[in-house]
């Protein structure tokens, strides 16, 4: 029996322009000491390839587990948990109206993505559980919940 193991390539830029993304698969570099005292691990919160192609509305997150989100700028931006967006109380709320356009991606620590959007707006630090709460692909939709905090 002989599988094909393709893991080792690069999954990022393979087609047409993607968005820069700095973070392309949970990097080999130091990840005992960075995942060190973090939720880590959990393969449930851990990307493992992050596609937000330039112009697309949707972003895909594989997740370690197998899971393939899908997180609709829409979403992404209505709950952005800023403290400009959510204010200071305890709940999240979905804001529409914010643009769409997502101009850069950013990995915060190893726990976290920071979106910069076509209006500037970059203040929300989007938790890699936080970002599986808010998966909207047809496994998750149908129990989906506006997360109750961030
Ligand atoms: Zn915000
Ligand atoms: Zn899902």
């Amino acid at each position: 029996m002989q599988r094909k193991v393709s893991a080792a390539r690069p999954p990022i830029g393979r087609s047409g322009a993607p968005a820069p993304l700095p973070f392309a698969a949970p990097d080999r570099r130091g990840t005992a000491v960075a995942w060190k005292g973090m939720m880590a691990q959990d393969p449930k919160i851990t990307p493992t390839q992050v596609k937000a192609p330039h112009g697309a509305r949707v972003m895909e997150i594989h997740w370690a587990d197998g899971h393939r989100g899908v997180l609709p700028h829409e979403i992404l931006r209505g709950y952005c948990p800023c403290a400009n967006c959510q204010g200071h109380g305890g709940t999240i709320n979905f804001v529409p109206g914010g643009n769409l356009d997502l101009r850069e991606i950013e990995q915060v620590g190893n726990y976290a993505l920071q979106f910069t959007w076509g209006d500037r707006h970059d203040s929300g630090i989007y938790t890699f559980r936080y970002l599986r709460s808010l998966c909207q692909c047809d496994e998750c939709k149908p129990q989906f919940q506006p997360p109750h905090s961030k």
